[in-house]
């Protein structure tokens, strides 16, 4: 792994989720995370390392036909796949803002979709294809 403070590059799906598991070290209860990146860019898998960081036992997948999955960890983890909405008012709809403004870690992929309903105190992260079929690129910004 390489990289600074703002930008990680990993070399493995199991170093993205090491870089996902520092993260939440920091993590108050609260914080929104919103991942942005193409399909396999490794959003869930960045998921999957926060997840296994605050201690959950359960597999992570991508919630195909549900929206938003909750893990019982302390603070709860809320995992938000915004693939199939169409607007931010269906996102509100789903009772997104509970989540945003609660006392859980929310990570959201697809954040884009919901870019003006996300608050100031957001975690930005990019990710984005490296030059190997396994490196990504993990920028952070707020
Ligand atoms: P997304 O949720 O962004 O669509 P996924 O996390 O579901 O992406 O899938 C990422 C895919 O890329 C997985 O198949 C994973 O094994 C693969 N992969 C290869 N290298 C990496 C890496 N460095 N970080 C994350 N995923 C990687
Ligand atoms: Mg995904």
């Amino acid at each position: 792994m390489t990289g600074s403070e703002q930008q990680k590059i990993t070399g493995s799906p199991e170093e993205t989720q090491r870089v996902a598991q520092e993260l939440c070290r920091t993590l108050a209860p609260g914080a929104v995370l919103a991942l942005y990146g193409e399909l396999g860019a490794g959003k869930t898998c960045f998921i999957q390392g926060l997840a296994e960081g605050l201690g959950v036992e359960q597999a992570v997948s991508s919630p195909t036909f549900t929206i938003i999955n909750e893990y019982r960890s302390e603070p709860p983890l809320y995992h938000v796949d915004l693939y199939r909405i169409r607007s931010e008012d269906e996102a509100l709809n789903l009772g997104l803002d509970e989540y945003l403004y609660g006392n859980g870690i929310t990570a959201i992929e697809w954040a884009e979709r919901v870019e003006s309903l996300l608050p100031a105190k957001t975690i930005r992260i990019h990710l984005t294809m490296g030059d190997t079929p396994d490196e990504r690129v993990i920028s952070f910004g707020r």
